[in-house]
C-alpha cells in the first residue's frame, strides 16, 4: 500500500523544505520502506530550464531528461532514488496538459475549470508513474498564503480525504523566530500559517518548526494547543552545523517514530550508520584543501547547489575539508589570474552560458594547465580548456565556441544532429530554447588504459548531459597533437565526452554533469579523484 506524505511551507520560504523532505524520505528509507520523492512548483513555466540561476539557482537534471528544481538534486543525494520526470511538475506542466486535454476534445464540452479539471489533473500527477514504493514524499513549493498554490492545496486537500488518514498524511514546516528585543521565540507566525492551512481545509498532522534555539517545552505546548496538534507532533528542526546531521537530528525529535505512528506502521528502528560516519567526517577532517570555482554566479552557491555537494563528497571519500573559492572569472579579465589562483590546490570551472566571463575561465584552464594545478572542467568548463588548448598549443588563435557568435576556428560547435540510442534527435539552431538542450543521461565509451577509465574502474559509463554546443569533432585530429587525449566518446564514436592531458598530474574535461550523481555516501569517483589530486598538490606546496 503505497502512502503520501504532502509536505507544506509556511511564515517565509527558504526553510529547507526541500531538505526536510529528503531527510524524512532517508528515515523513512532507513527504516526499511522504498520511498519516492515528488515536487509541485507552483510558478507557471513548464520547468525551470528557462529560468535564470538567479531566479531558481541550480537546474537539477534526470536521468530520463527532465529540467527540474534543485530539490530533487537533494532528495537523490539523500535517498539514492534516481529521480525522474514525473517527479517534478509546475502549474506551466499541469495546465499544458489540460489545455491540450481540452484542444483535443477530451473535455467532452465542459467548461474546463480549477476545480475539478486542474485539481484532478494535480492529483493524477501526483499518483502518476509509481511502482509499489510505501511511500511517496510530495513537497508543494512556495509559501501557504501564495496565490498560485491554491490549486495544489486544494488537490492534496481533495486527497487527503479520498485516501483516507491511514494513507495521507500532511506535514507543515514553519518558523518559529527569536525576538531579541522581548527576549522570546514567537509561535505567533505558526499559529497563523496553520489557520491559513485550515482555512483552506488542510489540518496539518506534524508541524516541523524551524528555530535556531531549543524550543522549550512551554512553548511547544503553546503551538499545539492553538494548531489543534499533540505535543509529540510539533517537532523542533533546529539549525545543524552540516545538512547531513538533518536525518539524525530530525530522528531525535521523533519526526519518523510520530510518521509510523500516524500510519499506524510498527517499524524498526532506523538504521542511521551511514549517516553517521558522514557527518562525523565532516566534523573531523584530517586537513584541508582549497579549490577555486570560476563562474558566474558565484555569489549565489545555490546556483551551483549540486557541485558544492559533490565537492563536500570528495572530501568526505579523501577524510579531508574542501574550501571554495568562489571566484567571478570577469577578474582575470582585468587582473592577472596568478594573484588569485596561486595558492589553491585545484580549479574547477563549472557548466555556464554565454559568452560573458569566458576569457577569463579561460585563463583559469592555462593557468591550472601551465603551473600543474588539477584542473576539473565540467560542460563549459571542458569547452573552455579545448578552447583554450587550441589557441595556445594548436596555434588557432581565432578558436571559439560558435555559441559566442561566428569565429575562425569554430572548435566548440552547435550540434543539430545526435543519436539518442537508436533514435536520431534533431535541433534547429534557431529552435525553442526551452528543453531543446541534448539532456539526460547518455552512455560513454572510454579508452582503456586512459585516466579516467581507472578513476572510473570501467570503460562504459553513463552520465547526465545539459548543453547545445559540443567539441567539434573535425578539430581531434588538431587537438590531439597538443597532447590532448580524448579519452571519452559516444558510443558511434561522433561526440567527444571527456578530454584529459595525460602528461598533466591532473587535468579533465567532461561535457556532462558528474556533480548530479554524486551522494554523501557513493561520492562520484570524479570528484573523489580530483580532491586527492589537490591534497597531493598540497603536499607539493
Ligand atoms: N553553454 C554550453 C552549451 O550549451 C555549456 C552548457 C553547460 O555548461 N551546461 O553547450
Amino acid at each position: 500500500m503505497t502512502r503520501f506524505i504532502f509536505i507544506t511551507g509556511g511564515v517565509v520560504s527558504s526553510l529547507g523544505k526541500g531538505l526536510s523532505a529528503a531527510a524524512l524520505g532517508a528515515l523513512l528509507q532507513a527504516r526499511g520502506f522504498r520511498v519516492r520523492l515528488r515536487k509541485f512548483d507552483p510558478y507557471i513555466n513548464v520547468d525551470p530550464g528557462t529560468m535564470s540561476p538567479y531566479q531558481h539557482g541550480e537546474v537539477y537534471v534526470t536521468d530520463d531528461g527532465a529540467e527540474t528544481d534543485l530539490d530533487l538534486g537533494h532528495y537523490e543525494r539523500y535517498t539514492g532514488v534516481a529521480a525522474r520526470k514525473s517527479d517534478s511538475q509546475t502549474t506551466g506542466r499541469i495546465y499544458s496538459t489540460v489545455i491540450s486535454r481540452e484542444r483535443r476534445g477530451e473535455y467532452l464540452g465542459a467548461t474546463v475549470q480549477v476545480i475539478p479539471h486542474v485539481t484532478d489533473a494535480i492529483k493524477e500527477a501526483i499518483q502518476a508513474e509509481l511502482g509499489g514504493e510505501d511511500f511517496v514524499l510530495c513537497e508543494i513549493g512556495g509559501t501557504v498564503g501564495d496565490i498560485e498554490g491554491l490549486p495544489f492545496l486544494e488537490a492534496i486537500r481533495q486527497l487527503g480525504n479520498e485516501l483516507g488518514r491511514e494513507r495521507a498524511m500532511f506535514i507543515h514546516l514553519t518558523l518559529v523566530p527569536y525576538i531579541p528585543s522581548a527576549g522570546e521565540l514567537k509561535s505567533k507566525p505558526t499559529q497563523h500559517s496553520v489557520k491559513e492551512l485550515l482555512g483552506l481545509g488542510i489540518q496539518p498532522d506534524i508541524l516541523l518548526c524551524r528555530c535556531d534555539r531549543e524550543i522549550p517545552d512551554s512553548a511547544r505546548k503553546k503551538i499545539a494547543l492553538f494548531c489543534n496538534l499533540r505535543e509529540g507532533r510539533v517537532i523542533p528542526a533546529l539549525d545543524v552545523d552540516t545538512i547531513y546531521d538533518v536525518p539524525m537530528a530530525y530522528h531525535a525529535q521523533g519526526l519518523d517514530r510520530e510518521v509510523c505512528r500516524h500510519f499506524g506502521l510498527e517499524a524498526r528502528e532506523p538504521d542511521l550508520g551511514r549517516w553517521q560516519q558522514i557527518v562525523e567526517r565532516v566534523r573531523k577532517p584530517e586537513g584541508a584543501v582549497t579549490i577555486a570555482v570560476i563562474g558566474k554566479y558565484t555569489h549565489l552557491p545555490d546556483a551551483y547547489k549540486s557541485l558544492s555537494e559533490a565537492l563536500a563528497h570528495g572530501g568526505i571519500a579523501n577524510n579531508v575539508g574542501v574550501k571554495l573559492d568562489w571566484l567571478d572569472s570577469e577578474i582575470f579579465e582585468k587582473d592577472d589570474a596568478v594573484s588569485y589562483l596561486e595558492g589553491v590546490n585545484g580549479i574547477l570551472v563549472p557548466g555556464g552560458f554565454g559568452e560573458r566571463g569566458s576569457e577569463g575561465k579561460i585563463e583559469a584552464a592555462r593557468f591550472a594547465r601551465e603551473r600543474k594545478v588539477p584542473y576539473f572542467g565540467i560542460c563549459f568548463g571542458m569547452q573552455m580548456a579545448v578552447i583554450e588548448a587550441a589557441r595556445h598549443l594548436a596555434g588557432l588563435n581565432g578558436a571559439s565556441s560558435t555559441e559566442f557568435g561566428p569565429c575562425a576556428d569554430p572548435v566548440i560547435g552547435l550540434m543539430t544532429e545526435w543519436m539518442k540510442g537508436d533514435q536520431l534527435e534533431k535541433r534547429k539552431a534557431n529552435g525553442d530554447l526551452g528543453g531543446t538542450m541534448r539532456l539526460g543521461a547518455y552512455p560513454a565509451k572510454l579508452i582503456a588504459g586512459s585516466r579516467v577509465a581507472e578513476i572510473y574502474g570501467t570503460t562504459e559509463i553513463s552520465e547526465r548531459h545539459r548543453h547545445r554546443y559540443e567539441v567539434n569533432i573535425n578539430y581531434k585530429p588538431r587537438l590531439e597533437k597538443t597532447g590532448m587525449r580524448f579519452s571519452g566518446m559516444s558510443p558511434d564514436g561522433e561526440l567527444p565526452e571527456i578530454i584529459e592531458f595525460p602528461d598533466h598530474p591532473w587535468f579533465i574535461g567532461v561535457q556532462f554533469h558528474p556533480e548530479l550523481k554524486s551522494k554523501p555516501f557513493e561520492p562520484h569517483p570524479l570528484f573523489t579523484s580530483f580532491i586527492k589530486a589537490a591534497v597531493e598538490q598540497s603536499r607539493l606546496v
